[in-house]
């Protein structure tokens, strides 16, 4: 067995302790000491990380009421000096008595009861017994748990027996049936808890609900606390001022502001469309009327050179609109180009029939309908690919 003085003192961050065992797997060092300030994970709170005689411990947990401390190598010395990463536990701690605080808040204001918790590498999660939840209810919850927080209140850990439980409002059944320690924040919340905590609220400094969703256990709120809250805020400070350097626009309006362009360029993005439409339409039937008839049927044969794709598309199928007409586009774009063959609907090629043959002349890859086919391939045999189709074409012709 180790000794779990984590239980007594969070904030011991450097002690001394004796290796009692210890055992290889998978290349690292697994130490199990007399006594450990190393929290080894539990309850939602992931476990702590740090050295052990200058050795990184990248993680600690327990098994069968010994606690594991993993290390990449083994030290030299039974005698070892071991440090706690103060900077991960301090954060671990506000986020796990802002939790307590949360819940407690929750069930008092809502009966709603806190199922699951977990502290992530950015925030932390709570999923409670509730059908909804919204806005107002959301800043209610975080203006009580703030004014708890502002009034510092004393959080005590200790073990209590069964008689002391019984007389304990517990916010929650505990999970063990000895050894149970309870964290209570005085006069509000009491539970049973393994983790680490703040000796005081004010600690907390402040917790802030991120987010929510709906999921079929109630919902899931995400909310940070402390140091987190001050990062994400002024994550959040610089979007909204480079936001409004980019407007030019004040703070206040910037949603709004937001809002009109998003749809301004819903109008612009439709009157675009529109405009389009008609010159293509216009070009395409300036092609037809150039283009060459063969029995009957206009043949547009036509090289771009670096068109946007979606032109060359568009333009075979508006030229494929007029009657008896057929087209094969080319469009050459750096290493690329682009073929598009299209036909109308009176005449009876199919053009999916050919297709295949005229890629293998250009390297190419692509497919499509009788009526229209697109595809890409290589730029120095292009007009090759696009004769090899007129010539398939003519013969076609020539058979009606
Ligand atoms: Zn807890």
């Amino acid at each position: 067995m180790s000794e779990k003085f984590f239980y007594q003192d969070s904030y011991v961050t450097e002690f001394e302790a004796n290796i009692i065992e210890k055992r290889k797997i998978n290349k690292k060092w697994e130490l199990v000491l007399d006594k450990t300030y190393f929290y080894p994970g539990g309850g939602g709170q992931p476990s702590d990380t740090g050295l052990i005689e200058g050795i990184k411990v990248s993680k600690v947990y327990e098994e069968n009421g010994k606690i594991y401390h993993i290390v990449d190598k083994c030290p030299d010395r039974e005698r070892v000096n071991c440090q706690i990463d103060w900077e991960r536990r301090f954060d671990h701690m506000q986020q796990h008595t802002g939790q307590h605080l949360l819940s407690a808040v929750l069930e008092k204001k809502y009966k709603a009861h806190t199922e699951s918790f977990s502290i992530e590498e950015k925030s932390s999660h709570i999923t409670i017994t509730k059908d909804e939840f919204n806005k107002r209810e959301a800043f209610e919850v975080e203006k009580e748990v703030n004014s708890l927080i502002y009034k510092n209140l004393p959080v005590k850990t200790y073990f209590a027996d069964e008689q002391m439980l019984k007389k304990l409002p517990l916010r929650k059944q505990p999970q063990v049936d000895e050894n149970i320690r309870i964290v209570e924040i005085e006069g509000i919340d009491y539970s049973p808890c393994g983790g680490t905590h703040v000796k005081t609220t004010g600690e907390i400094g402040i917790v802030k609900i991120k987010r929510w969703e709906k999921t079929n256990k109630g919902v899931r709120l995400e909310f940070v606390s402390g140091f987190r809250a001050l990062y994400d805020y002024h994550r959040k400070s610089n979007y909204i001022n480079d936001l409004c350097h980019l407007l030019s626009e004040q703070e206040e309006n910037i949603l709004e502001r937001v809002s009109k362009l998003v749809e301004e360029n819903k109008e612009v993005k439709k009157e675009v469309t529109t405009l389009k439409e008609s010159i293509f339409l216009e070009e395409s039937k300036n092609l037809v009327k150039s283009s060459e008839l063969y029995g009957g049927i206009h043949i547009v044969y036509k090289v771009y050179e670096n068109r946007p794709p979606e032109d060359i598309k568009a333009l075979g199928k508006y030229i494929a609109v007029d009657s008896k007409c057929i087209a094969i586009l080319g469009n050459k774009r750096g290493e690329t180009a682009d073929l598009v063959i299209s036909r109308s609907s009176d005449v009876d090629i199919a053009v999916n029939g050919f297709f295949k043959e005229v890629l293998r002349v250009f390297d190419g890859k692509g497919g499509g309908s009788i009526c229209m086919c697109q595809g890409g391939g290589s730029p120095d045999k292009l007009e090759l690919a696009m004769d090899k189709a007129l010539s398939i074409i003519i013969d076609e012709i020539n058979k009606m």
